[in-house]
Formats: structure tokens, C-alpha cells, sequence
């Protein structure tokens, strides 16, 4: 059982992860077949892919412990085309021989023993010519990640990356550092974190130079330069439409972008080839030792990432309670302050043994949202402002149209004037509510649920703009920002809709405004700061948290559990499977997406009202 990329990547995390795992010692030096290698790579190229295409960590977690959802597979498609796509453009700016995911068995592989212990790898994408050799890494993830990293200075943007000819390059390697020095190194540094977003692939990238430059030296056998890159999505490419055989093609768009980028990453990784031996020295240990112990957490849990660590769930977190713990307090990003001015924050709590709410001395308790949750906590008890809640549901203007959006955010796009990830609606469900309490669960209940995985998206803009009058009402979501957001993409796909488009965006409302607070709102409704900034309303169910998993169960005896599709997960994957079922299966997992959007639009009228009903 050779030690592959991902292993070498999660065996590092901790001195526990090994003990866990069940390593056997005995025969880390036998080689693996390519099916074997993929076979373990899968879980990780899912979960990459999970996380790319799901945002919150909060509403639906992944067990990855023993089983990938067979449905999830459905995704690994999409992948398998970003990394025949980046093959295709790698062929335009590398010189000579290529070789790629097209013909798979031929990828290129490399590996090296050190101490009884097999690494191997395989590379996306191997190209050599006459003087070179460039190995080029395939992630699924956007150039946005490594764009971003910079400062802003007076107002424009700045990026420690410059991109030329499609490559993304370092601009201490270019000479032309344009930002403080300091702002400079500091955000150059992140790509030296391997727990950072953007450093995750540097780190990964390094561990395959670490392998490739250790076979070469134990066969003494390249003499040709060796460079690094990583091959991911432009997250600036506009898909124009272009098809052949329904097939999508992905020219440069209109703004001269191709669909994947490079970056050229091969100073960076030669830099993190020291820790990256360090880092195998640990693995060894980890390994003779096998030590199940508990471990302090750490960074390296990547707790409430999508790349968390599989046993923090099922074991490292089962002695923190699983509500009103340390870790609940509203919007602590920034932790808490203690007596001698230090802050501490996250996990570092558990470590430090403050595991319950109250575990927190009260003395270090600033803001007053926790003394609010404190107190509920401590007394049992529900808060409420009334006046605040009332105030802000007068404003609203009939009819409410309580909307929610399916998406699918694919990895490449595949309509025209979609960018990779686009959250491309496929789905909406609307509840209109005619006047206070006036809404009928099924009467009131309109739902577009694309039939295929074509192009829906005009039939749905027709229908959006049926169903609601943009010249009145108001648009009502659990986390409006969202919904507004795909109807702005919407308006500007198809601009003969966009004026009304616009105009339901510009109505838009959310219900988390009422349970939780808007600093703005509320003050622009004649509160002062203080109060404005205050929750609204809370109770200890809500466990420091305002989602609509939370906030359902208190407001309402509405459950998902007996539904066919439960969450937006199960949503995605179901529309990602329509080309895999049967007829019958099809018009079950059908129904189940109706009745799921349905849940949801039905759930922010039985909220609203429950609010109503509280303040009267
Ligand atoms: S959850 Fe954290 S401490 Fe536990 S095994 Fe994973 S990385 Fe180690």
C-alpha cells in the first residue's frame, strides 16, 4: 500500500489521524495499480469538488468517514472534463509532448522508497520538450483564490500575481512588486500555510515536486529543468454558447479569456521542499508510533471547512456538546479577550478546556449579543424584542413573494454567458402571501423545476416574472443576498428581462433581519446603534445560530425528515443524477425536488407568521 498525495497530505495532519486511519506498517512499501491510486484519490477529488460547489459548513456536512454518497459520483464527470480541458489548453502554451486525462492509463508517474515506505503520484498533465520538463497539477478550483491575494491601495485592487500569456506569475519573480513590501510577503507567505485556501494547492503541488525530484535523484536521471504549475479555472471566463454535438466548447470568450489558467508555482514549491521533509519525517514517526490518543486541536482539523478533517465529527469533537458550547457564541470570529489581553478563540478554547458556554468567565464577555445568549442560556429563557420585530414587519408591502432558488454550481459552465461555479438555478419555489397570514400551503404554491439538464433558464425567467408583479410587493428569502444574487445574473443573461428583473431585486427582504437584526435598517427606522445592533430574538435552540435549520424547529413542528430530497445537497446531486435514472426513479426524485423547494418557501411563511403571532 503505497503512500499517495492525499495520504501523505492527511497522515501529516495530527499524531492522532494515523492511529485512527489503522495504518499497516507492514507492507507501506508494495506498490498500488493506477485503479488502486484513483480509487483512494476519489474521496479527496469529491470533497474537493464538494467544497467548491458548497458553500456552508454549517447547514450540511459530508460523511466521508466510511462512504462517499453514490450519488455524489455523479460529479466526478464534471471533473474529468476540467481535467481534459486543461490538457486541451496546456497543449496551445506548452511546447512537445503531452500527455493527459485523455488517455489515462498513460499518465505519467513517479515514485520513490525511503525507509520501507512506498509515495507515489501520478501527474495531471506531463509535458516535456527539448529542455524542459513542466509538470502541471489539475485542481478544480478558480483563479479568484490566488487573484485575491494582495491589498487594496486607494481604492485598487492589487494582486501579489501577475498574469501574462495566460500564466499567473509571482511579482517578486516579474521585479515589479507594486504594494508595500510588507502587505507584500505577508499575503505571499499564505501560499506557505497548507491550511489556507489558496496554500492548499501550493502544498499539495510541493508534495508532488518532493516525490518527482526524489525518484530522479534515486535514478540520477533528468538533467532538464523541472517547473510547476497548477492548472485551474479562470474564474473570469464568460462561456459564449458555442456547442458541437451538444457538446459545449470552450473557446476564448469574448474578453480573450481561456476557460483554464496556469500558475506558475515552481519557486514557491522548491521553498517548500524543506518542509515538506520535515513533514515526512513526521509521517514516519506518526506511523511507528500509531497512536490513537487524543491530540490538541488545531488548524490542521480545518474545522467547519469542507475539507475538514473525516474524524473530527464521528470522534475528535464528541467531547464538545453538540449545542450552546464555547464554540456558539454569535459571530465570534475574533474569540474572546482574557484578563491578561490576550485573545482566544475556536478550538483553542476546547484546548484550553473551556468547552460549555458558561465555561466562558463572565468577565471576558464583551458584547452584548452574548450576554443576551448567556443569560437565555443560564436562565432558560427566551429574549424578545418586540418593538424591533413589529417595526420592521409593518414595513413590508404585500404580496410577499417568499422565494427560494435550487442551483447547480457546475465546475464548467455550460449555458451560455455562465462563468465556472455559477450557481445556475434549475429550480424555484414561491409562495405568495396576498396579505398578512393570507397564504395557502398548496393553492399559493408555485414551482419551475427544469425537466432536463438543458438549457431552462428563459422558461424560468418567464415564469418568475408571471408569477410576481416586479411593480409591487415584496421579495422575501432566508438569506436574500443569494436569491437577489441569481436574479441579478439572470437580468444580465438575458437583458430583455432585466428591467423586471431588477426591480424584484431591488424589492428584495430578509427573514433573518426580523429573528437576528440589520445594524442599518434598524436605524434607518429611527433605533439607536446600540439597539439596532442587538438580536431581536432568541432562544437557546438556536445554539448561536440564525440558519434556517436552526430557526425552523423554533418557530414551527415543520420537519425535512420525511422528505424524498432533505437538503440542498441531496438537491444538487439529484438533478446531477436526472441522466442516471430510470424512468421511475426519475419521476420519484422529480417530485421529491418540488416538495423539498416547497418545504422551504413553506417554512419562511410558517416563520413569518410565528413572528407575528409572538408580538402581538
Ligand atoms: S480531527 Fe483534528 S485532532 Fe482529530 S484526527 Fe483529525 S486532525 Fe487530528
Amino acid at each position: 500500500m503505497a503512500i499517495t498525495k492525499t495520504d501523505f497530505i492527511n497522515f501529516t495532519r495530527c499524531p492522532r489521524y494515523v492511529g485512527l486511519e489503522q495504518v499497516k506498517k507492514e507492507n507501506l512499501d508494495a506498490d498500488i495499480t493506477y485503479d488502486e491510486y484513483k480509487n483512494k484519490e476519489k474521496s479527496e477529488i469529491i470533497s474537493e469538488l464538494y467544497s467548491e460547489m458548497f458553500d456552508e459548513t454549517e447547514n450540511e456536512t459530508i460523511d466521508l468517514v466510511n462512504k462517499i454518497d453514490p450519488q455524489l459520483e455523479a460529479l466526478l464527470p464534471y471533473y474529468k472534463q476540467v481535467e481534459i480541458e486543461a490538457g486541451k489548453i496546456a497543449a496551445k502554451y506548452f511546447d512537445g509532448k503531452l500527455i493527459y486525462a485523455d488517455n489515462t492509463n498513460n499518465q505519467e508517474c513517479f515514485d520513490f522508497t525511503n525507509e520501507g515506505i512506498l509515495y507515489k503520484c501520478y501527474v495531471d498533465i506531463y509535458n516535456e520538450n527539448n529542455d524542459s520538463i513542466n509538470i502541471i497539477e489539475v485542481k478544480a478550483t478558480t483563479s479568484s483564490k490566488f487573484e485575491k491575494l494582495g491589498c487594496s491601495i486607494k481604492g485598487e485592487k492589487k494582486s501579489i500575481f501577475e498574469k501574462i500569456d495566460n500564466t499567473y506569475y509571482l511579482k517578486d519573480e516579474l521585479g515589479n512588486i507594486d504594494m508595500p513590501i510588507k502587505k507584500y510577503d505577508e499575503n505571499r507567505m499564505k501560499l506557505l500555510n497548507r491550511y489556507h485556501d489558496a496554500g492548499k494547492y501550493v502544498y499539495d503541488l510541493a508534495i508532488q515536486r518532493y516525490i518527482i525530484e526524489n525518484e530522479y535523484k534515486q535514478s540520477n536521471n533528468s538533467s532538464k529543468q523541472i517547473k510547476y504549475y497548477l492548472a485551474i479555472l479562470n474564474h473570469k471566463y464568460i462561456f459564449d454558447g458555442t456547442y458541437e454535438k451538444e457538446n459545449p466548447i470552450y473557446n476564448k470568450d469574448e474578453n480573450g479569456n481561456e476557460l483554464i489558467t496556469f500558475i506558475d508555482l515552481t519557486n514557491i514549491t522548491s521553498e517548500y521542499q524543506k518542509i515538506i521533509e520535515e513533514d515526512e519525517k513526521k509521517l514516519r514517526k506518526y506511523i511507528m508510533e500509531s497512536n490513537i490518543s487524543e491530540c490538541k486541536f488545531g488548524p490542521y482539523c480545518e474545522r467547519k471547512k469542507k475539507s475538514e478533517c473525516k474524524y473530527f465529527g464521528p470522534v475528535c469533537s464528541l467531547k464538545i456538546p453538540a449545542k450552546n458550547s464555547s464554540l456558539n457564541y454569535i459571530n465570534n470570529g475574533f474569540g474572546f479577550k482574557t484578563e491578561k489581553g490576550d485573545r482566544i478563540k475556536g478550538l483553542d478554547l476546547i484546548n484550553e478546556g473551556y468547552i460549555d458556554l458558561l465555561d466562558i468567565p463572565e468577565e471576558w464577555i464583551e458584547k452584548e449579543n452574548h450576554h443576551i445568549q448567556r443569560d437565555c442560556y443560564t436562565f432558560n429563557k427566551e429574549f424578545i424584542d418586540k418593538e424591533k420585530i413589529k417595526a420592521l414587519i409593518d414595513t413590508i408591502e404585500y404580496p410577499i413573494y417568499h422565494l427560494d432558488f435550487e442551483t447547480f454550481p457546475c465546475p464548467l459552465p455550460r449555458f451560455k454567458g455562465e462563468k465556472p461555479y455559477i450557481q445556475s438555478p434549475f429550480e424555484f419555489s414561491l409562495h405568495i402571501e396576498r396579505a398578512p397570514g393570507v397564504c395557502d400551503k398548496d393553492k399559493d404554491n408555485y414551482v419551475f423545476l427544469a425537466k432536463t439538464m438543458n438549457d431552462e433558464r428563459e422558461e424560468m425567467v418567464k415564469k418568475m416574472l408571471e408569477y410576481m408583479d416586479p411593480n409591487k410587493g415584496t421579495l422575501l428569502a432566508q438569506n436574500v443576498p443569494f436569491e437577489k444574487g441569481r436574479i441579478k445574473e439572470l437580468a444580465n443573461i438575458f437583458p430583455k428581462y432585466k428591467k423586471d428583473l431588477m426591480k424584484l431585486y431591488d424589492r428584495g427582504f430578509d427573514l433573518i433581519w426580523l429573528v437576528s437584526t440589520n445594524k442599518k435598517i434598524y436605524m434607518d427606522l429611527g433605533f439607536d446603534e446600540q439597539r439596532a445592533s442587538r438580536i431581536n430574538y432568541y432562544n437557546n435552540k438556536l445554539s448561536g445560530s440564525y440558519s434556517i435549520k436552526k430557526t425552523l424547529p423554533v418557530f414551527s413542528d415543520l420537519s425535512y425528515d420525511n422528505l424524498e430530497v432533505k437538503n440542498g445537497t441531496e438537491a444538487i446531486v439529484v438533478y446531477a443524477n436526472y441522466n442516471n435514472f430510470t424512468k421511475e426513479e426519475y419521476n420519484i426524485k422529480y417530485q421529491g425536488l418540488i416538495d423539498y423547494c416547497k418545504q422551504d418557501t413553506w417554512a419562511m411563511v410558517v416563520i413569518l407568521d410565528a413572528l407575528r403571532k409572538l408580538i402581538k
